[in-house]
């Protein structure tokens, strides 16, 4: 089955019914974007692209690009959606590694296009060839289970992007498997891409787009916590998922109401509880939580909404610290080392041309995720720190993690990231790099803290106040770069 054979089903269901939003406007209702996509799909089947071509889109945020990626898959083609800001080199990589045959790219992207080398034909979304593009409409293409969808080049803190293969199968998997674990599914309503389409927010069209959601699209095309705020009145049942950052932007934005704001779910990175709690007090129980990786896109494990609010007033912070139960279309286990590792048909089937990360990724089946974690006797996981980051000080293992959760609760720290310098007589110790909201914080008052919640051994030696922390491109905070600076 191909996974735009929802989009055919919306436009029978409810052919009127929207589609697509750019700001508080409907641009498109399903018949229209369906008949779009089937004519943009004839206008690259008559390219002569073999199926299972790959095609790239490097733009940002817009409706068309949901018409593109749908178009792609419509007509059998794989897509290599491609973060916009990636550097220069990084994006020439992702193009000639996936061998994309055609680029589709917004106008601000044509020049680092162009200089990426790529072979690719060019493609302006919005331009004339662009608009050429829209032909004959075309019947949609089957696809088998295994076929190409989506090559995920994944975020790494280190090293080159992979190219993970995610299928039809595990796509259909993924979106299943959201509706039970995640956000059980409700009639009508919207997903608002306020995260990459590229990335975190673009795998939501699979379970969102399929229950006929209409995809929305800030005006500005990124993530501005007021315009947010007002998209949240204009649009009825919101769905969102945003990184634990962007929901401390959002709760931390001075007035901010739900609206008709439905359920944001996070993820990508560890939401700490105190930020947690403070979201639900603004928010409500409008928080869902999902722990996956490119490897097995959204589908690792999660909690609902209603697990959540359950969590919270039994003040159960194990619950609301970890990142929920094991999702229905996978098996969850932890190795000895305590790595995360997932089989089920949400998993990538392996790395585009790299049979050595493959074989290092998948073994009997079971993925590795480089993620530490440890179950608990109910079924919970909590992530730890992913084993490179784990700091050995005087033989006691230290997870980061733990030592940034009750930093995180100072008011006055806005993020902080933990991790070990080289040590003569410990091996390694403590350093936590601080960004401050005022001159309120200091060694002694962090200290303090630490004292009262954990153990002497785990408390940072030194504090390095910071105006920010160094990034990648996904918004992940760069470990590696901090301990650079400490050597
Ligand atoms: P990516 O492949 O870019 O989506 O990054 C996936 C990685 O982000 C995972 O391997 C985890 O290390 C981290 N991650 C994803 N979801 C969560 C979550 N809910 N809580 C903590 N870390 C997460």
């Amino acid at each position: 089955m191909n996974l735009a054979a929802h989009l055919l089903r919306n436009a029978k269901r409810d052919p009127n019914g929207p589609a697509l939003g750019r700001g508080d406007a409907i641009v498109a209702d399903w018949a229209s974007m369906a008949a779009q996509v089937a004519k943009l799909a004839g206008g690259l089947r008559a390219l002569g692209y073999a199926p299972g071509t790959r095609i790239a889109i490097v733009a940002a945020n817009s409706t068309d690009y949901a018409v593109a990626i749908y178009a792609i898959w419509w007509a059998g083609y794989a897509a290599v959606p491609v973060n916009v800001k990636l550097h220069p080199k990084e994006l020439a990589y992702c193009l000639d590694h996936s061998q994309a045959a055609l680029v589709f790219h917004s106008r601000d992207m044509g020049e680092n296009v162009a200089a990426s080398g790529s072979q690719a034909r060019m493609v302006e979304i919005g331009g004339a060839d662009w608009r050429r593009l829209f032909d004959e409409p075309i019947a949609l293409a089957h696809a088998e289970p295994d076929d190409l969808l989506w090559l995920f080049y994944t975020s790494g803190t280190t090293g080159r992007p992979k190219g993970a293969m995610i299928t039809h199968r595990n796509a259909l998997a993924v979106a299943t498997s959201y509706y039970a674990d995640i956000d059980p599914p409700e009639a009508g309503g919207c997903l608002l891409h306020a995260a990459p389409m590229s990335h975190g927010s673009g795998l939501y069209m699979f379970p969102t787009l399929a229950i006929g959601a209409a995809q929305v699209v800030p005006e500005s095309g990124g993530f501005d916590p007021a315009e947010i705020q007002t998209l949240w009145k204009r649009w009825n049942k919101v769905t969102m998922f945003a990184a634990p950052t962007m929901v401390k932007r959002l709760v931390e934005h001075p007035g901010i109401e739900p609206g008709n704001l439905r359920v944001i779910v996070y993820g990508g990175g560890p939401m700490y509880v105190a930020d947690l709690k403070a979201a639900i007090g603004k928010l409500g129980y409008r928080f869902a939580q999902l722990y996956g990786q490119g490897e097995s896109p959204m589908c690792i494990t999660g909690m609902t909404r209603a697990a959540i609010e359950a969590a919270h007033k039994a003040g159960d912070d194990a619950i609301l610290g970890s990142v929920g139960i094991a999702q229905t279309v996978v098996e969850v286990r932890t190795a000895a080392d305590g790595e995360v590792l997932v089989r089920g048909d949400s998993v990538m089937k392996g790395y585009w041309r790299d049979e050595v990360a493959t074989a290092k990724a998948l073994k009997d089946g079971w993925l590795h995720t480089g993620d530490v974690g440890e179950f608990d006797a109910r079924g919970y996981l909590t992530l730890k720190d992913r084993s490179k980051d784990l700091i050995i000080s005087g033989g006691s293992n230290i997870y980061p993690r733990e030592v940034e959760e009750v930093l995180q609760r100072h008011p006055g720290v806005a993020e902080v990231s933990v991790v070990g310098a080289a040590d003569a007589e410990w091996g390694e110790s403590v350093v936590a790099f601080v960004v401050r909201r005022d001159d309120s914080v200091t060694h002694e008052t962090l200290d303090a803290l630490c004292l009262d919640n954990i153990a002497r051994f785990k408390r940072p030696k030194k504090y390095i106040f910071v105006e920010k922390l160094p990034k990648n491109a996904y918004g992940k905070i760069l470990k590696t770069e901090l301990r650079q600076r400490l050597s």
